[in-house]
C-alpha cells in the first residue's frame, strides 16, 4: 500500500491555510517551538482518548508500532474486521490517499458506529469537519457507517468516588452534518494534494486564519515582517478592524489615520506611543487611593485545572486553587508576607487552602487582588466545595478590592503597557527593574501545568526545587501589587 498524501489532521491544516499544509509536508524547518502549554494539551488529549476507550472496553488497539507505519494499522484495522472484532481503536482507513485514525469504531446490532473523541466540552464547527474526512475514509473503504458521533467531556460532571466514564463523557451524533458537508470533500481533498505537488509554497498573507481555528505552527515564520508592538496590539480592537488596518499597509500606531474609527482609549494607547506620552487622572487614582482601608492584604491565588477530575467534589476543568501568596501592608508601611503551596502527595488541596487563607487575612483590611472576578468567583467555589467555611470565606469576598481597575481604565497609562493592563505588563512598565523574567516560572499558565504535573506523577524535575520556583513566580505577583500600589500613592503625594 502507497504512504497516504493527506491525514486527517494535515486535511484540517489545509482547509485552514493552504501554506500551513505546504510548510508542514515540505518546510517543518520554519515551524515554531512548542510552549510548555501547547504540550500540557496534547498530553491532555491523549490521556482523554485512551479514558474514552473504557466507554467500549475489550476492544484490539490498531495503533502502528511505528509513526511512520500506519499503512500496517490500515492492514490490521481490515484483517480485525474480517475476523469479527466488534470494537477496535485506533482503526485506521485509508482511501484516494487521504489516511483517517479513528479513536474507536464498533459493530453494534444494527451495523458499525464511529467515535472520535474530543477533550473540549462541545462540539465545533472544525470537528464537524474532522469527522466529515474520517466519514469519508471510512465509507469508501467499504464500512457502511450507520452512525459518526463526538465524544467530548461533559462539564457538569461532578466527580464522586471513582471516574464514571458514561457521565464524563457526551455522544453526540454528528451524522447529520456530516453528510452535509461530504459532497465538498472530494474536491478540497484533490486541491490539497495539487498544492503539496508544487514546486513552491502557495502564497498567502497573514490574516485571521493564522488563529483560526488553531493557531498555526508558522506564526513565527510568516509574522516576522510584523514588529512586536504594532497594530495588532490595540487592546479590545477587533480582528477585521487590525487587518484592515494591516492590508492597507499600517503596521505602526504612528501611521494610522485620524478618520479611523477607534475609542478613547483605542485612541489613549496611540497617542501615548506616537507623543511617548504618559496619562495619569489624577482625581480618580486619588479617589481609589482614598477609598483603601488599612491594613491592606495584596493576594494573589494560583490554581491548575484538569479535563478529567482529579478531586472528588470537582468538574472537568474547574480551576481548582493550589497556592496564594499575601502580602500585609501596614499604614507604617510595614509589609509582611505569608503564602500557601498545596502539597503534591495526591490530597484535595482545598480544605488546607482554605483554613490558611482564612487564618492568614485576619479580619480587616481590604484584600486587594489583581483581576476581582478570578480571586472571587474561585472564592464563591471554596463555599460551595466547604459549605461550613461559607462566613469566613464570604467576609474575605466582601473585603476584596480591584487594583487592576486604574489601570483597565486607563487612569494611569504609558507607552511602555502597550494597550495592557495585565500586571505582566503593568509591572514591568512602572518598575524596569522588577521583571518576571529572571523567574524560573513566569507565567500563571506554566504555574499550573507545572503543579498538575507535579500532582499527577508526571514531572521529571527537582520537585523541592520547583516548588521554590512556583513560590517565587507567585510571592512576585504581590510584591508587584505593593510597589504598583506604591507608585499611584507617590501620584497623589
Ligand atoms: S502563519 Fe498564517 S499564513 Fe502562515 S502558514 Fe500559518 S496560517 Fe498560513
Amino acid at each position: 500500500m502507497e504512504k497516504h498524501i493527506l491525514s486527517k489532521s494535515t486535511f484540517i491544516k489545509g482547509m485552514q491555510c493552504n501554506k500551513a499544509l505546504y510548510y508542514h509536508k515540505h518546510n517543518r524547518e520554519l515551524r515554531d517551538e512548542l510552549s510548555a502549554t501547547q504540550e500540557a494539551i496534547f498530553a491532555q488529549g491523549t490521556s482523554v482518548g485512551e479514558l474514552a476507550q473504557e466507554l467500549y472496553p475489550g476492544g484490539v488497539d490498531c495503533s502502528p508500532e511505528s509513526y511512520y507505519d500506519f499503512q500496517a494499522a490500515v492492514i490490521k484495522t481490515q484483517e480485525e474486521i474480517e475476523k469479527g472484532t466488534t470494537v477496535i481503536y485506533e482503526a485506521a482507513f485509508q482511501y484516494n490517499g487521504v489516511l483517517a485514525v479513528l479513536d474507536i469504531l464498533v459493530k453494534h446490532k444494527d451495523g458499525w458506529r464511529a467515535y472520535e473523541v474530543k477533550s473540549s466540552t462541545s462540539v465545533s464547527e472544525i470537528y464537524e469537519l474532522d469527522a466529515t474526512i474520517q466519514y469519508y475514509t471510512i465509507t469508501n473503504s467499504g464500512i457502511n457507517l450507520k452512525d459518526i458521533s463526538i465524544v467530548h467531556i461533559n462539564n457538569k460532571y461532578v466527580k464522586k468516588g471513582s471516574i464514571d466514564v458514561n457521565k464524563l463523557f457526551t455522544i453526540e451524533s454528528v451524522k447529520e452534518r456530516v453528510l452535509q458537508l461530504l459532497p465538498s470533500i472530494p474536491n478540497q481533498v484533490n486541491h490539497l494534494k495539487n498544492i503539496l505537488q508544487q514546486p513552491e509554497a502557495p502564497t498567502r498573507d497573514i490574516g485571521p486564519h493564522c488563529n483560526s481555528p488553531y493557531p498555526c505552527d508558522f506564526i513565527g515564520h510568516c509574522w516576522k515582517h510584523v514588529p512586536a508592538y504594532s497594530i495588532f496590539n490595540i487592546a479590545r480592537l477587533n480582528a477585521a478592524k487590525k487587518f484592515e488596518l494591516y492590508e492597507n499597509n499600517i503596521l505602526h500606531l504612528k501611521d494610522i489615520p485620524e478618520a479611523f474609527p477607534l475609542n478613547d482609549n483605542q485612541w489613549m494607547q496611540v497617542q501615548s506611543e506616537v507623543r511617548n506620552e504618559t496619562f495619569i487622572n489624577k482625581e480618580t487614582i486619588h479617589t481609589f487611593i482614598q477609598d483603601l482601608n488599612y491594613p491592606i492584604y495584596h493576594l494573589d491565588f494560583e490554581t491548575f485545572t484538569s479535563a478529567v477530575p482529579i478531586f472528588d467534589n470537582s468538574r472537568p476543568y474547574q480551576q481548582l486553587v493550589f497556592q496564594y501568596s499575601l502580602h500585609i501592608e501596614s499604614k507604617d508601611g510595614k509589609v509582611e508576607h505569608k503564602e500557601f503551596l498545596a502539597e503534591t502527595n495526591g490530597i484535595d488541596p482545598r480544605i488546607h487552602f482554605i483554613k490558611s487563607l482564612i487564618a492568614n487575612c485576619g479580619n480587616k483590611g481590604d484584600i486587594l487582588v489583581y483581576n476581582i472576578s478570578f480571586e472571587r468567583s474561585k472564592l464563591f467555589d471554596l463555599i460551595e466545595f466547604s459549605p461550613k467555611h461559607k462566613v469566613p470565606i464570604l467576609k474575605i469576598i466582601n473585603r476584596l478590592k480591584d487594583l487592576m481597575i486604574p489601570f483597565r481604565e486607563r487612569w494611569y497609562y504609558t507607552p511602555k503597557m502597550q494597550g495592557s493592563y495585565s500586571i505582566k505588563k503593568v509591572l514591568p512598565a512602572l518598575f524596569p527593574e522588577l521583571t518576571y523574567q529572571n523567574l524560573t516560572i513566569q507565567d500563571g499558565g506554566t504555574a499550573s501545568n507545572t503543579f498538575a504535573n507535579m500532582l499527577q506523577g508526571n514531572f521529571k524535575g527537582d520537585i523541592e526545587q520547583t516548588k521554590k520556583d512556583l513560590l517565587a513566580y507567585c510571592a512576585l505577583d504581590t510584591l508587584a501589587m505593593v510597589k504598583i500600589l506604591e507608585k499611584l500613592k507617590e501620584i497623589y503625594k
